[in-house]
C-alpha cells in the first residue's frame, strides 16, 4: 500500500479535471481526495503500488479535452486512513488559476442537442465541463458560477443534481443550464420590438428571405446573411461600408465546406478543434458562394459552428452563412445587448439575442496554414488567454502593443498572457476596449504589473495609454526589436540571433520609418545590421492607401525627376497638371519621410504591375500580389545588389525594378513578374543573412513581421535558409504581425535594467 500527493499545473480548473480524477480513482479503487488550490489541482491517492502508478500515468495522458496539463509533481507520503475518494471544497483564493479559453460545443452535447428524447433537445445553451463559454463570461476568480454572467440564473433541480454529481459530465460546469432554468433566445426587429413565434425558426426564415441578422455568439455579435444570396451579401457590404475585405463564412460541417473550398488534414483538424477558428482555405467551386463574399481573393475564411445556436441555425438549412464581426469597420466587435441594438440595427434587419451576458468581447481567431504549420493572422476567441511559456521567470510586465492589430500582454512568472485581438488602435472605442481588457486580465490573473512596455512611437494611442499609468516605470521598445523578441520568446531562445523583420511600418531608432530590417541581438539589445534601401514615402500615411505613390517613390529613386517617363498605370494615376507638385514633394521631402518598409515595396510592385493603384485596407495590394504570383510557376528571380554601407548592409532592388520594367514593356505576363519578385526578395533576404553570419557567426534566424503572413515568400525564404544550414524560427503561438508584438515588448522589458 502506498500514498502519493500530486500537484497538477496548467489549465486544470473549470475544465472537469477534478471529476475526471474522481472517476479515475474509482476505476483504480483508490482512496484519497482531490481539490482546487491557488497553485493548481492537488490530490492524494492511496492504494496498491501498481494501480497508483497507472492512475498517475493516465492522469496525464487522458486529461479532459479542455485541460492542458503543464506539469505534475508527485511525492510519496505516509499512508493515511480515509474512506473512499472525495472531491474537497476549493482552498485559497485561486490566484494561480489559469482561466480556460471559450470552447466550441462538444460532441456529447451536440448528440444531446439533436436527440428528441433528451431534456435539452434543441436547447441553444447546452454545455458541459468539456465545452462552452469560459473566458468571455468570467468576471473574476475563482472560476465559480457567482463570478460569471450566469450568476443570475439559479439552477433547477435536475441541473443542480448534475452539477453536484462527481460522476456527471456537468459536475461543476458553471454555465450549466436547461430550457427550464437557463438563458433563452429572443428575436427583435430593428426597432427593438420582440418578434413573436419561435425565435430560431423565424430567424432561419428571415435569413432564407435574404434579410441580415445580428446574431449574439460567444465573444460578441456577428452579422449574418445567407452566403449564397449575392443581393444580401452585397447589401451587407454596402451597409458595413466595407468595400473589398473578405467576409468570413460559417458552414454546417466538413462536407458542406468541401463543396466550395479545399482543405488539408491540418486545416481540417484546426476547423474541428475546440478553438474553432476561421481558417483560410483555397476556393474550389465558386458557384455556391456569392461572389461578393471574397472578391479578388483566392481564399475563403471558413469556420464551423461553435455554439449550439450556430448549429441550430445552420444544420440542414444553409450551405454557409456569412458571419462577419458585428461592428462598423475599424470599431471593436459589439458584445453588449443595448449597444448591439443601437449600433448594429442600421446594418442588420433583425437581432437574434439572448440573456446570457458576455463579459469579455473576443473576435473570431483567424489562421492560415503554410509550411505545414498554422500561422495566426488573428489570435482571439478559443486561444485567449492561454499563456505562452517564456524561457525564464521575470517581473510582472504589462506590454501594450503598437497601433495596428492591437493586443496586450501581461506576464506572471514564466507565463506571458497575450490578450485577444483588440483591433486597430485608431479611435477611442478601441482604446477603451484595450483599457478594459488590461483590467480584466489583471483581475483574473490576480497580477499587478511592475513595469509597462510600449512602442517607441510617441503618437500611438497605446503609448499614450502607457503614459497614463503614471505610477509605473515605462520602457519604450523599438518596433522591430519587439517583433524579433516575440519570435525568440515563443521559441524559447536565449543569446543572440539574426532577426529578419519585414512589415509595414515601425518607428526606427534613427527617426526614419523602418520595415525591412535585418537585426542582430537578443532581448537586451540589438544592432541594425541590414535593411532595405530606404525610399521616400510620398504623403506619409496616404501612401499606405495609395500604392501608386510607392511605385513613384521607387521610380524617383531610379530616374530622379524623370520618374514620369514610362507610361504606366502608376504614372497615369497622377494627372499631368499635378505631376510637377508630386516631383516637388519628393525633391523637397515635403511630407515624404524615408522608409525601408518591405510592405511598401510590395505595394510599389503591385502598382507597377498595374494590379492596384489604391487599396481599401492595409496589406490588400500585397495579398493580391501573392495571389497573382501563385498562378505562375516561374523559378528564377531578378538581379539585386547588397551594398555594404560600413555599419549596415543595404539591399538595393533597383536592378530588379529595371528588369521588371523592361519585361513589362515586352509584354511578359504580370503573374510571372509577381512570382519572380517573390523569388528575388527571398534570395536577397537569404543572401543578407549569409553575409551577416560571416560577420557575426550567428546561424539562428528568426522571421517576424506582417509580411510573413505571405505563404509564398515564407516558404521560399525558409527553403533557401534551410539549404544554407541556418536554424529557422517562426511565429506559431502568436501572430507574426503586430498582434504578436506585445509578447516581444514584454520580454524585452522583463530583461531590461528596469526589471533586474
Ligand atoms: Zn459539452
Ligand atoms: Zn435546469
Ligand atoms: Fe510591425
Amino acid at each position: 500500500m502506498i500514498r502519493v500527493r500530486a500537484r497538477v499545473h496548467g489549465i486544470v480548473q473549470g475544465v472537469g479535471f477534478r471529476p475526471f480524477v474522481y472517476r479515475l480513482a474509482q476505476v483504480y479503487r483508490l482512496h484519497g481526495w482531490v481539490k482546487n488550490t491557488p497553485a493548481g489541482v492537488v490530490l492524494e491517492a492511496q492504494g496498491q503500488k501498481e494501480p497508483v502508478r497507472h492512475f498517475l500515468t493516465v492522469l496525464q495522458e487522458q486529461a479532459p479535452p479542455l485541460a492542458a496539463v503543464s506539469g505534475v509533481q508527485v511525492e510519496e507520503i505516509p499512508v493515511a486512513d480515509d474512506a473512499g475518494f472525495v472531491i474537497r471544497a476549493s482552498g485559497g483564493d485561486g490566484t494561480a488559476v489559469l482561466v480556460a479559453p471559450d470552447s466550441a460545443v462538444c460532441h456529447d452535447c451536440l448528440a444531446e442537442l439533436f436527440d428528441p428524447a433528451d431534456r435539452r433537445y434543441l436547447y441553444p445553451f447546452i454545455n458541459c465541463t468539456n465545452c462552452g463559454p469560459r473566458y468571455s463570461i468570467i468576471r473574476g476568480v475563482p472560476y465559480d458560477r457567482g463570478l460569471t454572467t450566469m450568476a443570475g440564473f439559479s439552477m433547477c433541480e435536475a441541473c443542480r443534481r448534475e452539477y453536484e454529481d462527481p460522476a456527471d459530465r456537468r459536475f461543476h460546469a458553471q454555465p450549466n443550464a436547461c430550457p427550464v432554468c437557463g438563458p433563452q433566445l429572443i428575436l427583435r426587429d430593428a426597432q427593438g420590438r420582440e418578434v413573436g413565434g419561435d425565435p430560431l425558426a423565424t430567424a432561419i426564415d428571415l435569413l432564407k428571405e435574404g434579410h441580415s441578422l445580428a446574431v449574439k455568439g460567444l465573444g460578441g455579435y456577428h452579422l449574418a446573411v445567407d452566403a449564397g444570396n449575392e443581393m444580401a451579401v452585397a447589401e451587407l457590404r454596402r451597409r458595413k461600408n466595407r468595400d473589398e475585405k473578405p467576409f468570413a463564412l460559417m458552414a454546417p460541417d466538413m462536407v458542406a465546406i468541401a463543396a466550395f473550398a479545399r482543405y488539408s488534414p491540418i486545416e481540417a483538424g484546426l476547423l474541428q478543434g475546440p478553438e474553432a477558428p476561421i481558417v483560410l482555405l483555397a476556393k474550389r467551386d465558386q458557384r455556391l458562394i456569392a461572389p461578393a463574399v471574397a472578391p479578388a481573393n483566392g481564399y475563403y475564411g471558413v469556420m464551423l459552428p461553435y455554439t449550439p445556436v450556430h448549429h441550430l441555425l445552420l444544420r440542414d438549412r444553409f450551405h454557409a452563412l456569412v458571419m462577419t464581426s458585428g461592428n462598423l469597420t475599424d470599431e471593436p466587435i459589439c458584445y453588449r445587448d443595448e449597444e448591439a441594438l443601437a449600433r448594429l440595427t442600421p446594418l442588420a434587419d433583425y437581432v437574434l439575442s439572448h440573456d446570457r451576458g458576455i463579459h469579455m468581447r473576443a473576435d473570431d481567431s483567424v489562421i492560415r496554414v503554410f509550411n505545414g504549420q498554422p500561422v495566426f493572422l488573428r489570435r482571439a476567441r478559443g486561444y485567449a488567454p492561454r499563456p505562452v511559456t517564456l524561457p525564464g521567470s521575470q517581473q510582472q510586465v504589462l506590454a501594450v502593443g503598437a497601433e495596428l492589430k492591437g493586443a496586450v500582454c501581461l506576464t506572471r512568472g514564466d507565463r506571458a498572457f497575450v490578450s485577444q485581438h483588440i483591433g486597430d488602435l485608431k479611435n477611442v472605442a478601441t482604446l477603451d476596449s484595450l483599457a478594459q481588457i488590461v483590467t480584466h486580465l489583471q483581475d483574473i490573473l490576480q497580477c499587478r504589473p511592475q513595469v509597462v512596455a510600449h512602442d517607441l512611437h510617441p503618437d500611438y494611442l497605446s503609448t499614450a495609454y502607457a503614459e497614463s499609468l503614471d505610477d509605473l516605470p515605462r520602457l519604450a521598445v523599438q518596433h522591430h526589436h519587439a517583433h524579433m523578441a516575440s519570435c525568440m520568446a515563443e521559441n524559447g531562445l536565449e543569446g543572440e540571433v539574426i532577426g529578419v523583420v519585414f512589415d509595414g511600418a515601425g518607428l526606427g531608432k534613427d527617426g526614419t520609418i523602418w520595415g525591412g530590417e535585418f537585426l542582430v541581438g537578443g532581448y537586451r539589445d540589438f544592432q541594425r545590421c541590414g535593411h532595405l534601401r530606404p525610399v521616400l514615402l510620398p504623403g506619409g500615411d496616404t501612401a499606405v492607401r495609395e500604392p501608386y505613390r510607392m511605385a513613384l517613390a521607387y521610380l524617383y529613386d531610379m530616374f530622379g525627376e524623370k520618374l514620369f517617363g514610362p507610361a504606366l498605370p502608376c504614372t497615369n494615376a497622377v494627372p499631368s497638371e499635378k505631376r510637377g507638385l508630386f516631383v516637388q514633394m519628393l525633391k523637397r521631402r515635403l511630407n515624404a519621410p524615408l522608409t525601408s518598409s518591405c510592405g511598401r515595396l510590395f505595394d510599389a510592385v503591385a502598382a507597377l504591375l498595374g494590379l492596384r493603384q489604391t487599396v481599401a485596407y492595409e496589406g490588400q495590394a500585397a495579398i493580391e500580389l501573392e495571389a497573382l504570383a501563385e498562378t505562375s510557376t516561374a523559378e528564377d528571380g531578378y538581379p539585386f545588389e547588397i551594398v555594404d554601407g560600413g555599419d549596415s548592409l543595404s539591399v538595393d532592388f533597383r536592378p530588379m525594378l529595371v528588369a521588371m520594367l523592361r519585361e513589362l514593356s515586352g509584354g511578359r505576363p504580370p503573374n510571372e513578374l509577381a512570382r519572380r519578385f517573390h523569388h528575388t526578395l527571398a534570395a536577397a533576404a537569404a543572401d543578407t543573412c549569409s553575409r551577416i553570419r560571416r560577420q557575426t557567426g550567428h546561424d539562428r534566424v528568426v522571421l517576424s513581421g506582417g509580411v510573413f503572413q505571405n505563404r509564398l515568400l515564407s516558404e521560399m525564404l525558409c527553403s533557401l535558409l534551410e539549404d544554407d544550414d541556418f536554424h529557422i524560427y517562426t511565429q506559431r503561438l502568436v501572430p507574426p504581425n503586430d498582434g504578436g508584438l506585445a509578447l516581444g515588448q514584454a520580454i524585452v522589458a522583463g530583461r531590461s535594467p528596469l526589471c533586474v
